[in-house]
């Protein structure tokens, strides 16, 4: 009744109601989501120039009986709220590894992990329990991580991603170039990739600036001895620039979406579905 009589704020009021009250009940079932076994797993192809694949970024999905497919870009953001992302995070590490041992064919697999799961979880013991658990080659394993975990404790982030390292499992820097010291920390951590961010390789030949950037990232990891793979690859003049550049992987709608793996079945070695 009183919010009646404030005017102009009436006005907007059951908008925000609304958007308020969405997210709680989001943050509410977000609790529940392993439980009730709602996350699924889809997986996007990385390939050489050609189209080869050699690996697959694993990608996560809420099934909401609701709402349907809800993206990450939605629920991470809130899981990273409430903490629900470091078991969230175990859940998809595992599976992601579970799913690639099982591979006939020995493809590598990248998985994002976020930062609070490296100041919550022992990532080093957990990484090192699932690689007995599921017998995955610690090679075929890449561990994705963002400017994020190293902005928080930065001496503690690099002891825990060289005890990664020392399992033998790789550490590749997704989104480079897009955040604030992305160089500075390429000096004071031994990343073994860097993944240059699709807002560069969308402006590919539409923007002089994106264009020289790319290459630049592109010389300074082959100057440094880091692999340096592409995201966002959507059409053929992308990826021909790119391999022109010097980038030998990449990843995009060009070479494949982000599918459940049944998609994939003869990529990894599988009969296909029938
Ligand atoms: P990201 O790690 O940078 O993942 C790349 C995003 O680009 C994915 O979105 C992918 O579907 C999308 N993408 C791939 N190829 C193309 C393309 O050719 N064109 C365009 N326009 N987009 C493309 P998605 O799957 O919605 O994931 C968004 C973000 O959510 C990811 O960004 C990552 O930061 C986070 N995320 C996804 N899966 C996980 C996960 O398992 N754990 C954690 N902690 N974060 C995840
Ligand atoms: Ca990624
Ligand atoms: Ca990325
Ligand atoms: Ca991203």
């Amino acid at each position: 009744a009183k919010k009646e009589e404030r005017g102009s704020i009436r006005f907007f009021e059951p908008e925000m109601d609304r958007q308020l009250r969405e997210k709680r009940v989001m943050l509410h079932d977000l609790d529940l989501v392993l439980e009730n076994k709602q996350l699924e797993l889809h997986f996007q192809p990385q390939a050489d120039p050609d189209g080869t694949p050699f690996g697959f970024e694993a990608l996560v999905r809420w099934r909401h009986p609701e709402k349907g497919l809800v993206p990450p870009g939605v629920f991470v953001p809130l899981a990273e709220e409430t903490g629900a992302i470091v078991a969230i995070d175990e859940w998809i590490l595992r599976k992601a590894c579970q799913e690639a041992a099982s591979w006939p064919k020995p493809l590598s697999i990248a998985i994002n992990v976020s930062p609070m799961s490296f100041q919550h979880n022992d990532l080093p013991g957990l990484i090192h329990s699932i690689l007995l658990e599921t017998g995955l080659n610690p090679k075929r394993l890449e561990i994705e991580i963002t400017e994020g975990v190293l902005v928080q404790d930065f001496s503690r982030a690099c002891s825990i991603l060289r005890r990664i390292k020392n399992l033998g499992v790789r550490v590749a820097m997704d989104d480079f170039g897009t955040g604030y010291s992305s160089l500075s920390y390429l000096q004071s951590f031994p990343f073994d990739k860097i993944k240059i961010d699709q807002a560069f390789v969308a402006q590919i030949n539409k923007n002089v600036q994106s264009s020289a950037i790319i290459r630049a990232i592109i010389s300074l990891g082959e100057a440094l001895n880091l692999g340096v793979i592409a995201e966002g690859v959507e059409t053929e003049l992308q990826r021909d620039f790119l391999a022109d550049a010097g980038c030998f992987e990449m990843q995009g709608y060009l070479i494949g979406r982000p599918q459940p793996i049944a998609a994939y079945a003869g990529i990894v070695g599988r009969p296909p579905e029938t």
